[in-house]
């Protein structure tokens, strides 16, 4: 069975529970990451810190962890739990109080750190694409921020999956793609990578970051700018996350992007990252 990190220690999963007046619970007062392992080598392990630190400091948590002790309690969790293609989840709440908005004491942060196995895209989706719906952006105004507050998100992929999608992506008030309940977007536009840029609008993701610098790496010309979907001489669309690297989006709405199967910079940025995964693993 499965190991969880929580409050201190080591519990299998069925045990591993937080206090019902954790704020993480009541009031989503908490910042997650999602961080994937291939053959136990952690992808982007540092960014991935790093950015739990900044999601911290937004919100003024506290984490009473150095970063070795963390990447020991991650190594530790993942060697309980090692499976070929793992997630780690990491999620830190201000920690247990007597529900108030106001936080009038000092308490300890709550952390959790799970290890799951992570599945890895059909080879049919690959091949043909993903797809996506687009919902008018009901989210808070600092996305910027990683945080367990997650409602509009589960709103958004639930609407999806009704409509027999796989994402969907928010639109600002002007109709920009801005990205998805999970995910970055991108579009190719004349033989540019154009995505939206980083602003409190959309997560900073660390696979987004990774996109762009193998984009400029092969030399493809990478523009951070709003976008459309209806804009004159977009050929492909494509999504990134943790835990679906880089993946082309050929069905957005009603229309189909290309000739609806995954174009050949999606197909290519996605070949280059996981070499670039692979090649970490020797
Ligand atoms: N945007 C949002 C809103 C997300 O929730 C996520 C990941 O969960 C991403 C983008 C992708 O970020 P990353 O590549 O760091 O996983």
């Amino acid at each position: 069975s499965l190991t969880a990190w929580v409050n201190g220690r080591f519990l299998p999963l069925e045990e591993a529970t937080v206090h019902i007046e954790d704020r993480g619970f009541q009031f989503a007062d908490g910042v997650y990451e999602v961080i994937a392992c291939f053959g136990g080598k952690f992808l982007e392990l540092d960014a991935h810190l790093d950015r739990l630190e900044q999601s911290c400091e937004a919100i003024n948590i506290s984490l009473l962890k150095s970063r070795p002790e963390l990447i020991e309690l991650i190594h530790e969790t993942y060697r309980r739990n090692p499976f070929d293609h793992a997630m780690i989840y990491i999620q830190a709440t201000r920690g247990v109080a007597p529900r108030s908005h106001l936080l009038q004491q000092e308490i300890v942060p709550t952390l959790v750190i799970t290890s799951r196995e992570l599945p890895t895209p059909s080879a049919n989706k690959l091949a043909m694409g993903a797809s996506a719906i687009t919902l008018p952006d009901i989210r808070w105004q600092r996305c910027d921020i990683k945080s367990i507050a997650l409602l509009a998100s589960v709103i958004g992929k639930q609407e999806a999956a009704r409509k027999g999608v796989d994402e969907a992506f928010w639109l600002d008030n002007e109709g920009h793609i801005l990205e998805g309940c999970a995910t970055n977007c991108f579009a190719v536009i004349d033989g540019e990578l154009v995505t939206h840029p980083l602003d409190h609008q959309v997560l900073g993701g660390i696979t987004r970051h990774l996109t762009l610098k193998i984009a400029r790496q092969h030399g493809i010309t990478v523009t951070e700018r709003p976008w459309k979907l209806d804009e004159p001489g977009l050929t492909e669309c494509m999504m990134s996350s943790t835990t679906n690297a880089v993946i082309a989006v050929s069905h957005i709405n009603d229309k189909t992007i290309g000739d609806g199967t995954a174009g050949p910079i999606s197909s290519n940025l996605r070949q280059w990252m996981i070499d670039e995964f692979e090649a970490m693993k020797q």
